[in-house]
């Protein structure tokens, strides 16, 4: 039971999320209330980078879910100094601030993280992908000086040097120097005569433009996984471009769970498939069709798991490799009296025997009902039983 459940319901993860879920979690939300996609979000981009660092890390989620962000912030671990959240969206997605500086010392244009909605059949067969982005690349028309060579002229208000320096008298002999940026070449130090500018750009130098990125999908590629295209980001005068980070985004499928290479289904069977044997069939998701037998006489129990060798996803590095395709059996029973009860006798006698208990007159004969959770609900709030484990099937816990 964990103290306070604010940084789980800031990602929208249950308390016993997996680190993957957690991971998800983040991703999907981190993207969009990124603040170039989303920039009046930016307090709630704050909020989801302080839960991730906290429950990705297995010492600090530790810490939370028994001190709650009391014990964060009291700081056994991060001394509640929590990194800049474009920090850790960095260190995720492996993009960049608002300008990187590479080893060699060129600086380079922010690279531009999507994320790409794709099915699992796409991740088990490959495939290609269209992506329209907008860019900004260095106009053509006036090389990206923007206007006429020799255009650029120093500029006046600031001398070229893109602050501005205004004087403040804060007390009697007492002055405070405050520099701005320059309003004038918005701190470039150099202006172009409007009648000279560039009519393709208007002076911006860079024009938008729309580019089509061709996304390769290879077999066995995974959720989360990123895709990077070199220097296809934005361009700016001076400077190296930026790059375009593709961010893999998996949806549900209605059938197969993917868990790494392998692949999960659920199948339902009936009690006489159980005991008596069955044929079924699985269709693939590259349109074959697969036929399974139990032999009669093999049981198969509720819950029970069986797996057939080589049908679950293709491995990235050598797609003619699969994992394993994981079945999970669930038994349906049949209804209250399916069978009338004199019938009852006849299948008794077929089925194992039952261990029969003595009556004797000091026991005490209780009803036995049906039971719903959530009728329950009020009366099973209390925390004897928030203190166990909590039973599948809707009782929740209050926290105040
Ligand atoms: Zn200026
Ligand atoms: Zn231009």
């Amino acid at each position: 039971m964990v103290k306070e459940t604010g940084y789980y319901d800031t990602l929208g993860v249950k308390p016993d999320a997996t680190p993957d879920e957690i991971k998800k979690a983040y991703r999907k939300l981190a993207l969009k209330y990124h603040p170039d996609k989303n920039p009046n979000e930016g307090e709630k981009f704050k909020l989801i980078s302080q839960a991730y660092e906290v429950l990705s890390d297995p010492k600090k989620r530790d810490l939370y879910d028994q001190g709650g962000e009391q014990a964060i912030k009291e700081g056994g671990l991060s001394g509640g100094n929590f990194s800049s959240p474009m920090d850790i969206f960095d260190v995720f997605f492996g993009g960049g601030g608002r300008m990187n500086r590479e080893k060699r010392g060129n600086l380079k244009c922010k690279n531009v993280v999507h994320q790409l909605s794709i099915s699992l059949e796409e991740l088990y067969n490959g495939g290609s992908r269209k992506l329209a982005l907008q860019k900004n690349v260095i106009c053509d028309k006036c090389e990206g000086r923007g206007g006429k060579k020799g255009a650029v002229e120093k500029c006046s208000t600031c001398k070229g040097r893109g602050v501005q320096i205004h004087v403040q008298q804060i007390g009697p002999g007492m002055v405070q120097q405050i520099q701005t940026m320059c309003s004038e070449c918005r701190g470039e130090g150099e202006r172009i005569n409007p009648k000279d500018r560039c009519k393709q750009c208007n002076g911006n130098k860079v024009v938008r433009e729309k580019k089509i990125l061709e996304v390769h999908l290879k077999k066995g590629m995974k959720d989360g996984q990123k895709i990077v295209f070199h220097g296809e980001g934005d361009q700016e005068p001076g400077l190296e471009a930026g790059d375009v980070v593709i961010v893999l985004d998996q949806r549900d499928h209605d059938l197969y769970q993917r868990q790494d290479d392998n692949l999960i289904m659920k199948m339902e069977i009936t009690l006489v498939e159980a005991l008596c044997g069955f044929k079924r069939t699985i269709e693939t998701m590259d349109g074959r069709t697969l036929l399974i037998t139990s032999l009669p006489g093999e049981v198969v129990k509720d819950g029970h798991l069986k797996c057939i060798q080589n049908e679950g996803m293709p491995l990235q590095r050598d797609p003619f490799e699969r994992g394993l395709l994981i079945i999970q059996f669930s038994v349906t029973f049949p209804e209250n009296h399916w069978l009338p009860t004199d019938k009852l006798r006849l299948l008794e006698a077929l089925l194992p025997p039952r261990e029969d208990i003595m009556v004797t007159d000091d026991m005490e004969a209780v009803e036995l009902v049906e039971f719903d959770p959530r009728e329950h609900n009020r009366q099973y709030r209390g925390e004897a039983y928030c203190e166990d484990e909590r039973p599948r099937g809707g009782v929740q816990c209050q926290t105040s």
